[in-house]
Formats: C-alpha cells, structure tokens, sequence
C-alpha cells in the first residue's frame, strides 16, 4: 500500500517549541497495513505540569489581546492550514487508515472552514444590553475568557476534534493544552506548529502526547486549569468528569452515540438505503453519529434490508491512499477483535447477519460492511457502541412505536427520520432525544451549527457559537448611578436611618 511515511516526530509541543519528553518511546501504526507510521517520545506527568504552567504564564497576554487581534491570528492559521492541506490529509490517512476522499473533502477543508469560523467568531461576543434595569444602577456584561483548558481528543477525527475543541477556546482568550489520542497525535501536533507559524504567542497552545492512563489522568485532574472537555468514549468520559470535580473544574463532554435512523412507509426507500448505508460506513463505522440502529416500517423492512445489503456488497475495500477506496482498516487490530466479537455474539442474541459478519482476506484491520436484521432490543449490538462498519436493522408497527425504539436507548448524540410527510417529520424532530436530528439525510455538519448530545452522549456543545459559550464567563457589572451614601435599598439592613 503507498503513501505511508516513516519517520521521528517531536513528541509535545510546549510553550512554543517541540519537546522531547520523558516517557517511553511510542510507535503509530499504519492500520491498513500494520506499519509503523512515525515514533515518537510519550510525555509524563510532570510534563503536563510543564505544559499546563506555560499555557497559565500565556494566559494574560492572549486574553488580554482585542478580538481582532485574536482574529488575525486565527485568519493566519487558516491559511496556514489550507496551504498544508495535502500534508495534513496525508498524516491523518496514514495514522487511521481513513479512506483519503474522506480526508480531502471532509476532514482537512471542514477543519479549515471551522478554523475560520472562530476567526470570525472572535469578534462577535454577545451579551444582553446595558441598560438601566434597577433605576439606581447601570447593569452591563463582561464576556471574559475562562482561563486554561485541559482537553483531550480520541482517534477517529484526530485534527478535527483537535479544531473543535482548541479553536473556540482560543477565540475566547483561553489558553489550551490538548492531549490527543495516542494512536494518532500527528495532524494535532502539525495544528500547533500552523499556530506558532501564524503568529499565536507561546504557551498559548500547547500539546501533551501520552496514554490516558497517566498523561489523561494528569491532565483532567489537573489543579491548575480551569475548565476541562473532552471528546471520546462515555467510559472515559465519567472518568474525566470525576477527575475534574475533585477542584470542581467545568467540563465539557462529547461522549458515544447509537444513532437510530427511522424510516417510515412513505420515505423515498432508494434515498433511505443510500443514506444508511453512507451513514453506517462513513469512517469504516467510527463515527459517533454514525446510523447504527436501524428502524425500519414493517411493509418497506425487506426491501430496505436488501438494499442495503446490496450496496454493501459493493463497497471497495482496501488501501485508504487509493482514491477509489470506500472502506478502510478499523483503527487497531485490538478494535477490530472488539467489533468481530460483538458481531459473532449477535446470533445468539436473535440477530440475523444479512452482509459481512467477517474481515477480509487483507494484512490490515479490515472488516467488511456488515447488516444485522432482525436484532433483538435487549442484544448487545443493539444496546452498545460497536463503532464499525455494522448497521443493525428493526422493524416497527406504527409511528409511537418508532419513536419508542429511536428513544430506547441511553445515548442521545445524533438521529435522522425519513418521511415525505411534514407532519411526521415534525412530530421525529420535536419528539427524539438527541442533539441533532436529521430529516431525509444522515451525518452531515456544518461551523455555524452546534454538535453535541444529551444523556450518555455527554453535554455541551462544539461548533457553532454555541462552543463559544463553553469558555467564555458571564461577569455583570453593576455601577451605581445615583452617587448618594444613603442608598433606598439600606433601609432594609438599617432601621432607623
Ligand atoms: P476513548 O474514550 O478510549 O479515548 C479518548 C481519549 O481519552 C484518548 O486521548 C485517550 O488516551 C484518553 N483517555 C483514556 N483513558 C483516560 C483516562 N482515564 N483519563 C483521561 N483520558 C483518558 O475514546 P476513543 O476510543 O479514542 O474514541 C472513540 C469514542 O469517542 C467513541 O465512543 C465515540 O463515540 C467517541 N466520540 C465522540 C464524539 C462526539 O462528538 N460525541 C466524537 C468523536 C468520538
């Protein structure tokens, strides 16, 4: 397979310079073919401190700049970004063996789009109006930035999620430091290299590679930093919360998903089968939004479940380098034992396996599109986040049922309907508990609009300027207006005056 490259790579990026740390070497892998793709040096916990006191010492200064000041250097790392594109595609494709039309026309340009975005955004802060609310006083609000953000980011869309949750931090006057994935640091440690080249001071984004065991741990339960997020898995997830709570920090959490796609007896079957199956596979299935759960209207369920067989059946598996690639590896041999035992467990559990259910014959993490029909509610593939290329399907007898099944589920990150009925579509958009839900497609995003779910799914948002509010505080400053010692209001604390 070509395009995988071999090389040392700085293993943190600290107070504006790449540091060689102190734990153990580490290797990325190449998982379409188990090839090292780069090794680089693990941080320790002393180097959290390291990089969490250098983003503290930044912190005045950044926070301190104007909106455009901050701007222009965001503008800059756009740029920066864009011109880079084919390198930054060419690290993400090699370290998670995503297909590269993915990174092309989705992970590189939608990372560069939101970069922008909070360029933008950082001029435009909001708050209610100053005005004279008490007739004493003048009421105004402050938007101020938070302080230092501890974030952590999982493998899937390394420099994506690295963008959605540096970029409005940075926007608001935050200082960041990341840990990204240790299975895929590159394209975040190449973001902060942009970001010194475009101009941000030192210290102001600082990045720590390291297990999450000890470099995670460290930095999530961090006393000095201010507010913590975190995208990755719901386990993890309360882990992080925990850790935080301990100085009672903010957090932030983007967490699983078991999206249910729900198709009604009117929906244009063809667009349905197509959205499932780009709504399952997008991303060999490790996508938090991805459709897992199919619901499907008892008179149209055969159809769709042979349609969508049928386009798996189609799919190109193979080297995500190649353009005509469709599927590339799962990120880890240890991930795909995981999906493969779910898979060969669902049998058992009611499940009928319709397509795949088996890795190819290729030297990497494959394993080939897969449906499960008829899926019992109480099954584990049902129920769990399999994260792979794995669409369970259901059938439903009327539309309270359909909705009953979308919502039976703990996770709440991501939904769509699909119906040419207004009513319908309505009644899925108010009714299902989830932070997106789609109408008629599947897994698109956009900057200006937020992402981010309820219950297991975690809270908060990225994206959007909903994000902003993540770290940003609300200050009200109240001045009197009236100049007297005597004010109306002491009469309630002194008697006789
Ligand atoms: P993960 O939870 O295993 O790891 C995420 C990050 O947490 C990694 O950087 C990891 O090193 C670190 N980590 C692990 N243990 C830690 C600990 N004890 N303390 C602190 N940090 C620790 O997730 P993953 O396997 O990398 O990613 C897949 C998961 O991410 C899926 O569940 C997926 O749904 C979720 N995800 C969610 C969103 C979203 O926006 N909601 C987006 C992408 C991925």
């Amino acid at each position: 397979m070509t395009g995988s490259v071999s090389t040392s790579v700085a293993s943190s990026w600290i107070d504006g310079t790449a540091v060689a740390t102190g734990g153990g070497l580490h290797q990325v892998i190449n998982p379409a073919t188990g090839d090292p793709v780069a090794e680089y040096a693990l941080a320790s916990p002393a180097d959290v401190d390291a990089a969490v006191a250098s983003a503290r010492a930044a912190l005045p200064g950044w926070s301190g700049a104007t909106p455009a000041e901050r701007s222009a250097v965001l503008f800059a790392l756009a740029r920066l970004a864009d011109r880079q594109a084919d390198a930054l595609v060419a690290e993400e494709v090699s370290q998670t063996g995503k297909p590269v039309r993915l990174a092309d026309e989705f992970d590189v340009p939608g990372s560069v789009d939101n970069i922008e975005f909070f360029a933008g955004a950082a001029r435009h802060l909001e708050g209610k109006a100053t005005a004279e609310y008490s007739g004493d006083h003048t009421s105004s609000i402050r938007r101020e930035a938070v302080g230092v953000v501890a974030t952590i980011t999982p493998w899937n869309y390394p420099l994506q999620m690295a963008v959605w949750k540096v970029l409005p931090a940075l926007a608001a006057g935050c200082t960041v430091v990341i840990k990204p994935c240790e299975l895929t640091p590159l394209t975040t440690l190449t973001l902060a290299r942009l970001a010194d080249e475009a101009g941000l001071p030192a210290g102001v984004f600082n990045v720590v590679t390291g297990l999450g065991g000890d470099v995670g741990t460290a930095l999530a339960g961090h006393r000095d930093v201010d507010v913590v997020t975190f995208t990755g898995s719901t386990p993890v997830g309360r882990k992080v919360m925990a850790a935080a709570a301990v100085h009672g920090h903010r957090t932030q959490l983007e967490l699983g998903g078991k999206a249910p796609f729900v198709v009604f007896d009117d929906a244009d079957l063809d667009a349905a089968i197509q959205g499932a199956a780009a709504g399952a596979l997008i991303n060999s299935g490790q996508d938090c939004t991805a459709a897992t759960r199919a619901i499907v209207a008892r008179d149209i369920y055969d159809d769709f479940v042979a349609g969508v067989a049928e386009v798996f059946g189609k799919v190109v598996v193979g080297d995500p380098h190649d353009s005509d690639t469709d599927l590339g590896p799962l990120i880890s041999m240890a991930h795909r034992a995981k999906v493969a035992g779910m898979v060969e467990r669902a049998p058992a559990q009611g499940g009928r396996i319709v397509a795949g259910g088996t890795a190819p014959d290729l030297p990497g993490s494959f394993y080939l599109p897969t449906v499960i029909a008829d899926v019992d509610e109480q099954s584990e593939v049902y129920r769990d986040e399999i994260f792979g290329p794995v669409l369970t399907v259901r059938s439903f007898t009327d539309d309270d049922d359909a909705l009953r099944q979308a919502n039976d589920t703990a996770y709440g990150l991501a939904a769509s309907a699909w119906t040419r009925d207004v009513y319908r579509a309505q009644r899925a958009s108010r009714e299902i508990n989830a932070g997106c839900v789609w109408l008629n497609d599947h897994i698109p995003i956009i900057s200006e609009m937020p992402h981010g779910g309820v219950g297991a799914s975690g809270f908060g948002k990225d994206m959007s300027d909903y994000s902003l509010e993540e770290y940003l505080t609300i200050k009200h400053v109240m001045s009197d207006i009236t100049g007297v010692a005597d004010k109306q209001w002491h009469r309630t604390v002194f008697a006789k005056r």
